[in-house]
């Protein structure tokens, strides 16, 4: 299995880390000729959202990459991940991939106070430390999203069909249970 890494801005390396960690291959997706085939799955890091589609549009991503979750691949959206996948943005004007029917809130948490810790119960996983950075929510879920995981009555973990996301940052803890859970429906799609 090799999972792409968009790499163009964000916590793309601590990604690589933790699939290394799992015995993952990996790649770094920074041109489009790093996008091919052979790709069984991608992750959108966190960082910030709106460079991150302004850049995915320059290097010629966004299309492809669209078009490839649309057909299926698996992808995994953490924090600006999240944003980039969401079919709506409820305090910004931009949409960007759209492929997930959830309504997303950036910085919902408060631009500058927005980083903590939170022990959430997770579906499929059980109980998960959190790390959120000037985090997003979901405020609404439409048709054919799983709600996994909430905060304070806020959902801030979702799946739908081949898309996986959270509004916090697995790959900042040590604890590897999102991302094999992500490689195991990478795998079950092969
Ligand atoms: N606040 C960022 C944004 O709106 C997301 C933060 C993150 O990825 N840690 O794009």
């Amino acid at each position: 299995m090799e999972i792409g890494i968009f790499a163009l801005q964000g916590a793309f390396l601590e990604h690589r880390q933790a699939l290394e960690k799992l015995g993952v291959e990996t790649t770094e997706i920074r041109k489009r000729a790093h996008f091919c085939d052979r790709l069984d799955g991608v992750i959108l890091p966190g960082g910030e959202s709106t460079v991150q589609g302004k850049l995915l549009k320059d290097e010629g991503l966004f299309a492809p990459l669209k078009e490839a979750i649309e057909g299926g691949m698996p992808v995994f959206g953490t924090c600006a991940g999240l944003i980039l996948l969401a079919g709506k943005l409820t305090n910004d004007e931009n949409v960007w991939l759209g492929t997930m029917n959830v309504s997303v809130k950036r910085n919902a948490y408060g631009r500058q106070l927005g980083s903590f810790r939170a022990d959430l119960e997770t579906a499929h996983i059980g109980a998960y430390p959190a790390v959120f950075i000037r985090a997003p929510y979901i405020e609404s879920a439409g048709k054919g999203v799983e709600v996994l995981a909430e905060h304070e009555g806020k959902i801030v973990a979702a799946r739908q069909a081949n898309m996986l996301a959270t509004a916090f940052h697995p790959e900042l803890t040590s604890d590897l249970r999102i991302h094999e859970y992500f490689c195991n429906t990478v795998c079950a799609k092969k």
